[in-house]
């Protein structure tokens, strides 16, 4: 068993009492729905990412269905983007009545490789809709690149880059002021920032924003916070379909606490990650993921590497049966039934990198309050089952 004698989870959000104070002012303030709380959290978030806009919305998908809908994508356009991500990526893409378009990940990492971007363009091509898997950045100057030369807006899926940071002009900037055309990031209780759930646009252009706010709350011409401040009387109108995507202020207190923690959370996993990729580089046949001279993740998550003789779903028992939880690498999206339909999406080129990364990678625990007893304990884990597993396989092979 592990050091406390618990089991050690893949991931925990950390979250006290101050999101409980924060929780508290916000609901004896008898105004608990999209308000100042989510007004502030969003101008909180815009400074700390950089971006000169930021709108709040209910989740980070319901944030990449309203960033594909601003740029114009629409009924039979296509949109490209990686079939390794969370099912969520290539759903926004189909609710806007396009068809995603899947290209494979790169050599040695989980995102998308920019070198397969322009053969997969064609005259439908309304969006590229790029990923930052696991938190690490993914080739932003190749890719925005690609979009200005084909005049094909970019947007990134930065669900779980809140916090991660790329070098830009010989910058460190965060990712999400945005580099793309518009950022969505989430805040699910997988990711570093958590409100429970919940998402945020950013974005440089003033008209995006402003098709957010309205679209977000059912396209109401006037909102009810302005009506409820009037001291005249105010009819609103919906001019156009809108949604109700909007975040309570219940969870921007409670991300606003979260914003100030997140420096602190990235620089904890960044020393954890440290003590992980040294621990590896002494265990045979696994790999530590790569983080390019251009990047600086929050390692959302910690995927290593398995080499073919070493048995996912085997592997990952050895080490739940020791307390140590893990998961598999990220999903592929086109092998799921809800893309059966050939009409579904698209495939350009082959996706075989994006299918070994599933089924044979795992992600490690790593959580701020992770202790480097823990730590070492999983890698201690992980030491022993290999050797077990290696001497399982050569007896079967000699
Ligand atoms: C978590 C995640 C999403 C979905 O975020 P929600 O806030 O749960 O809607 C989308 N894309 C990626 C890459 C994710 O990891």
């Amino acid at each position: 068993m592990s050091p406390t004698g618990m089991q050690i989870p893949v991931a925990k959000p950390l979250l006290d009492e101050q999101e409980i104070d924060a929780v508290r002012r916000v609901v004896l303030s008898g105004w608990i729905t999209q308000g100042a709380e989510v007004a502030a959290f969003e101008s909180e978030f815009a400074a700390f990412v950089g971006a000169s806009h930021a709108c709040a919305v209910s989740n980070c998908t319901t944030a990449l269905h309203l960033a594909l809908k601003v740029v114009g994508v629409g009924q039979g356009d296509e949109v490209i983007t990686v079939s390794h991500s969370f099912i969520a990526t290539a759903n926004a893409v189909r609710y806007c009545g396009a068809v995603p378009v899947f290209v494979d990940i790169e050599p040695d990492g989980f995102n998308i490789d920019p070198s397969l971007v322009e053969a997969a363009i064609t005259p439908k091509t309304k969006a590229i809709l790029c990923v930052h898997q696991l938190g690490m950045p993914c080739d932003l100057a190749q890719i925005v690149e690609i979009g200005r030369r084909y005049s094909i807006p970019v947007i990134e899926d930065a669900a779980c880059a809140s916090g991660s940071e790329v070098l830009w002009n010989s910058q460190w900037e965060k990712i999400g002021r945005s580099h793309g055309d518009v950022a969505c990031f989430s805040f699910h209780p997988r990711k570093l920032l958590t409100t429970g759930d919940g998402g945020m646009l950013t974005t440089t252009v003033a008209e995006f924003d402003a098709k957010f706010r309205l679209w977000r709350q059912h396209a109401m011409s006037v909102p009810d916070t302005v009506r409820h401040g009037s001291q005249r009387v105010i009819f609103e109108s919906y001019p156009e379909l809108g949604y109700n995507y909007r975040m309570t202020d219940l969870q921007a207190a409670i991300g606003r606490v979260q914003l100030i923690r997140l420096p602190g959370l990235v620089s904890k996993r960044r020393r954890l990650a440290e003590q992980y990729r040294d621990g590896l580089s002494r265990i045979e046949g696994l790999t530590a993921p790569v983080e390019p001279s251009w990047a600086r993740t929050n390692w959302q998550s910690y995927c290593v590497t398995l080499p073919d003789w070493l048995d996912q779903s085997k592997i990952m028992q050895a080490l739940l049966d020791r307390g140590v939880s893990t998961r598999r690498g990220v999903m592929n999206i086109h092998r799921e039934s809800a893309y059966a339909d050939p009409h579904s999406h698209r495939i350009a080129g082959h996706l075989g990198r994006s299918i070994a990364a599933q089924e044979k990678s795992i992600i490690l625990p790593l959580f701020a309050q992770m202790t480097e007893s823990e730590l070492s304990f999983v890698l201690e884990s992980l030491q022993q089952a290999t050797s077990t597993l290696s001497r399982s396989v050569s007896r079967l092979v000699g």
